[in-house]
């Protein structure tokens, strides 16, 4: 099974058809069918721990504020996946992960979960992330994951490479490039890593580049890549399955790799 990295944006992504929405919608259509999804998305975060969430039905999380009433009405109904979710915390020896039924799905996950398996007939289930850690910790907990993919188990980060909500500007239409050239430089300086599977760098981003302040602010978007990253084989490259921004500066760079 691949590994995939999904940069989501806002949550009326949901709601919206654009290039992105497009993107996702096909490929959903050519990836294999998951027996499972594991989604780690930014935004389920747990300071001091990691959490696996193992309801038999987990709730779609509404977890913004501010937007439209179509959007709160909005249902992903996927199953669960508690044997699968079990199984995938005791693979985890980096921490012991305590099993939940507090989360569910969170707009990470089912706003583009809802694009690429519209049919909500996958099980899902959720992640956290420790958020007292660092990189290479993150990068770690997914190699550790890595195992789940010959079980037929999508492992799917939800997040960013470049977020910066304070930069954000919502009349920017979407782009190809970016409206401020160190979002557009560290968007490049990640692809540039990933070409040469420089892991290490890619952990260590706040040091990956001179706009890495300004592009990650907060690492909350951009610890779901390290994920995908560390469930990666060595060997295996990752393609863009979609690139480009919304809102001036949020890279919706998508990747694919195996
Ligand atoms: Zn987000």
């Amino acid at each position: 099974m691949p590994v995939v990295f999904v940069g989501h944006g806002s949550p009326m992504n949901a709601v919206r058809q654009n290039a992105f929405t497009h993107h996702l919608q096909q490929w959903g259509e050519t990836l294999p069918r998951p027996k499972a999804i594991l989604s780690i998305s930014a935004h389920w975060l747990t300071p001091g721990l990691t959490a696996v969430d193992v309801q038999e039905r987990p709730r779609t999380i509404h977890d913004f504020g501010g937007f439209p009433p179509e959007l709160y009405a909005m249902r992903y109904p996927a199953p669960g996946a508690p044997e699968i979710a079990n199984a995938a915390a005791a693979r985890v020896k980096q921490a012991k992960v305590i099993s939940t039924s507090d989360w569910g799905l969170d707009h990470g996950t089912w706003t583009v979960l809802h694009h690429m398996f519209p049919r909500a007939d996958v099980p899902v289930f959720q992640l956290s992330i420790d958020y007292d850690k660092p990189g290479a910790y993150h990068l770690l907990i997914g190699r550790e994951l890595a195992g789940l993919r010959d079980q037929g188990v999508l492992i799917l980060g939800s997040g960013n490479i470049v977020h910066n909500l304070r930069a954000t500007d919502r009349e920017t239409p979407d782009s190809s490039a970016a409206s401020r050239p160190w979002a557009g430089a560290f968007d490049a300086a990640v692809v540039k890593a990933l070409a040469g599977r420089d892991d290490k760098a890619l952990a260590n981003y706040s040091t990956l580049d001179a706009s890495a302040a300004q592009a990650v602010p907060t690492p909350d978007h951009y610890f779901p890549l390290l994920y995908s990253l560390g469930a990666a084989g060595a060997a295996e490259s990752a393609r863009s399955v979609f690139e480009g921004f919304q809102a001036g500066t949020l890279s919706m760079r998508c990747l694919q790799f195996g």
